[in-house]
């Protein structure tokens, strides 16, 4: 079985980006409208000669009810209990927010690995934000940009760490 990674992280930071990139899909389901991913999407993700299984997700919002967040939150949390790695994107535009510390304070305590990937890192307008990210407390950001395809070796090393 290929191990399975699950891109999870708030609506907008760019969680479909990285995963059209790496399953090769071009177009489909990326929006500037939040949580326009209203369902978990699952592919064959590859970089160069790693093969691996990658879950898209809807986006994180912190709601206990029925709502349309209540249920994208839930298939987060199912989709973070199937992987066997996580990366927990967050918009190094625009820094971390606290959507994205509270669940940080969420994942540090599943028992699942979890890379924080700062995304949005091409250029500069990312620095303040990578600064940021290492507070979240689940070790050390790495920065990529989903949109130009920076950091896709950083990626390859730390699956193929854990195959
Ligand atoms: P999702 O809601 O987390 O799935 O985010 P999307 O993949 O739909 O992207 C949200 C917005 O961020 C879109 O306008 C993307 O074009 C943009 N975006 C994604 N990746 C990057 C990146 O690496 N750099 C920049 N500047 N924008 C990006
Ligand atoms: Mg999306």
């Amino acid at each position: 079985m290929a191990l399975k990674v699950a891109i999870i992280g708030r609506p907008n930071v760019g969680k479909s980006t990285l995963f059209n990139r790496l399953t090769g899909t071009k177009h489909a389901l990326v929006d500037d409208t939040p949580g326009v991913t209203r369902d978990r999407r699952e592919g064959d993700g590859r970089i160069a000669d790693l093969n691996f299984r990658i879950v898209d997700t809807a986006g994180l919002e912190d709601a206990q009810d029925d709502s349309l967040e209540g249920r994208m939150r839930r298939q987060t949390e199912a989709a973070v209990q199937q992987a066997d790695l996580v990366f927990m994107m967050i918009d190094a535009r625009a820094g971390v927010t606290p959507l994205d510390a509270h669940f940080a304070d969420w994942l540090r305590r599943v028992k699942v690995p979890v890379t924080v990937l700062a995304n949005k890192c091409e250029g500069r307008g990312g620095i303040a934000g990578l600064s940021e990210a290492y507070k979240l407390g689940l070790g050390d950001p790495v920065p990529i940009s989903a949109e130009h395809g920076e950091g896709m070796g950083e990626l390859y090393d730390i699956i193929r760490a854990r195959i």
